[in-house]
Formats: C-alpha cells, structure tokens, sequence
C-alpha cells in the first residue's frame, strides 16, 4: 500500500502514510476500499451519474463500531467525511471528492420488525422497498417515500414524503428514535425521551448532525396497495387514467387516478 493524498476540511491534502491505512484496516470489521480495489466504482456511483466524486477511502462499515472508527480517523486529520444511503440525492453529496465516504449501502441493510409493538427498527443502508417488503409481511408499513429505490435515510432526515403522507404522515413524524454518530465520535440514541434536542434536530435537517446507524419507525396497518401515476396527454395515457379508475373499488387503499397536465 503506497502513500494517499486525501482532501481536508480546510482545502489542502495530508498525506496518508501506508502504516496509517494498515492501522484503519485492521480496526474496522468491514471493508475499506481504495480507488481500484473490486467495488470502489460501485460504491461512489449513485443515481446522478452527472456526479463523478472520487473519494480517496470508502469504509463499509460493518455495523456501528466501524461508523465510530471512520469518524474519529477523519475528525483527527480534519479529513472530509461523506455518508451514503440509497445514493438518490441529486446533489451528489453523499459522495465526497477526495475524502472518506461511508457507505453502509451494502453492508449495514439489518431490518427487524416488531409486530406486536407495531415498530421496526432498519439500517441506514435499506431501501424503501426492502423496508416495505419486511413490513408487509405482517400487514404493516410506515411511509418512506414514493420510489422503491431512494435509502430510507437520506429521505428521513430530510422529512420524507410518500404516498401513505395523507394518512399517516412524513417519515419523519413516524420516527421514533435514532442511533446516531455524532462529529465527537460518540454513539447517541435520540428519541423524544433522550437527546431530545438531537432528535428535534434530525427530523428534517438530520444531514449534517451525525450519522445515523439505527433507524427506527412507527409502523400502520395497510394492506397491499397499488398506485398508479398517469402523467401524459396521450390518448394512450387517458385510456389508462380511466382503467383505474375501477381500482379503488378493488382495493382497501383508494389511490385516486388524476390526470397532470
Ligand atoms: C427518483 C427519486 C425519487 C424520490 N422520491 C422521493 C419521495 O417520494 N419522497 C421524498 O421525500 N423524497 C424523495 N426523493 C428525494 C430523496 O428523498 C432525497 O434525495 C434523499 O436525500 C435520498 O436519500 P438517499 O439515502 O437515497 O440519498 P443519498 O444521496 O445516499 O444521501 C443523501 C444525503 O443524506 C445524508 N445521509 C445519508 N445517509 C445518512 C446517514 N446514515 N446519517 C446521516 N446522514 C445521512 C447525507 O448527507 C447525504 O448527502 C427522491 C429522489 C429521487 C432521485
């Protein structure tokens, strides 16, 4: 392993010696991955592929310990620090150029509901659709978004809607506690009984007050659903727009057709 300019707060570089790359290494229990290392494209690709960010380490965290590690490494170098989820913000921020990214999309995907208490509790690498897929399996679900492939978590943090928003809320207001890195290094909870200025602060500028290892949720019943968005002026299209308009008397969940103009 040879030496690695990596990006800092300030605007220069410092220089990782190879002895410091060993030392992460051998903390973390997931991968760390460098430019060229099998995964590193995959990793820093998100769903902008107008972004092309680079960062120079990319740590999979194993679960939350790891997530400690990458922020203590990069707080005492004044390193810059990104965190992925889904990769779907088109700002392209989750992915830094030239500093460290955490990336827990394909490491840290743990979902466990509790059916009796109606919560689930999910990593900050599930998807909207992997959280559904779970919930449903008791007939339940909590709203996270309106497309399958967004992470749960950078939509959360910025408030969430979704189609279920007009019965039950944002994601937000079905959120009921975090576990959270802040910049310090220091695993949290947050939840209306603990940290409770942290919980304030995270549902809905949640980006930039740590990262969150542990996301868990209120969950409702609902039973499967369709929804069906026709947004044309064709003839084709408004044939469809009129078709489902027989769903709602097949379906629990009535998702009202529309036409956009
Ligand atoms: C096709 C598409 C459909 C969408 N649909 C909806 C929708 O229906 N409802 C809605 O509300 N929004 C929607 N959005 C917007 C989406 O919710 C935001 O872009 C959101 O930031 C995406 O989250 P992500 O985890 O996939 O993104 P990422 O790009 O991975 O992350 C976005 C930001 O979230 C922060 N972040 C990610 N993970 C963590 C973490 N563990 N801890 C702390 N911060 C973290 C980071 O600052 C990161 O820069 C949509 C976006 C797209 C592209």
């Amino acid at each position: 392993m040879t030496n690695l300019r990596v990006s800092t707060n300030a605007g220069d570089e410092v220089l990782l010696g190879s002895s410091d790359m060993e030392a992460l290494r051998a903390t973390l229990r997931g991968p760390l991955l460098l430019a060229g290392d099998a995964g590193y494209d995959a990793a820093r690709t998100i769903f902008n592929a107008m972004t092309d960010h680079r960062p120079a380490l990319i740590v999979r965290p194993a679960a939350a310990a790891d997530v400690i590690t990458a922020v203590r490494f990069a707080r005492e170098r004044d390193v810059i620090l990104s965190i992925r989820g889904g990769g779907h913000n088109v700002s392209g921020r989750a992915v830094c150029d030239g500093g460290l990214m955490i990336d827990p999309s394909a490491t840290m995907n743990s979902i466990r509901v509790n059916p009796g208490a109606r919560t689930v509790r999910a990593g900050p690498g599930v998807l909207g659709a992997e959280l559904d897929s779970e919930t449903q399996a008791f007939g339940l679900a909590t709203p996270v978004g309106t497309v399958s492939t967004t992470g749960i978590a950078g939509l959360t943090l910025g408030g969430g809607q979704s189609w279920l928003a007009s019965k039950h809320g944002m994601a937000i207001d079905n959120l009921l506690s975090v576990d959270i890195v802040t910049a310090d290094g220091t695993l949290r909870t947050a939840s209306a009984g603990e940290n409770e200025d942290l919980f304030w602060a995270v549902r809905g500028a949640g980006h930039n007050f740590g990262i969150v290892t542990s996301f868990e949720y209120r969950l409702h019943p609902v039973a499967p659903c369709w929804a069906v968005w026709c947004c044309t002026q064709s003839r084709a299209g408004s044939r469809l727009c009129a078709s489902t308009a027989s769903l709602p008397a097949r379906s629990p969940t009535i998702c009202r057709p529309g036409r956009a103009s």
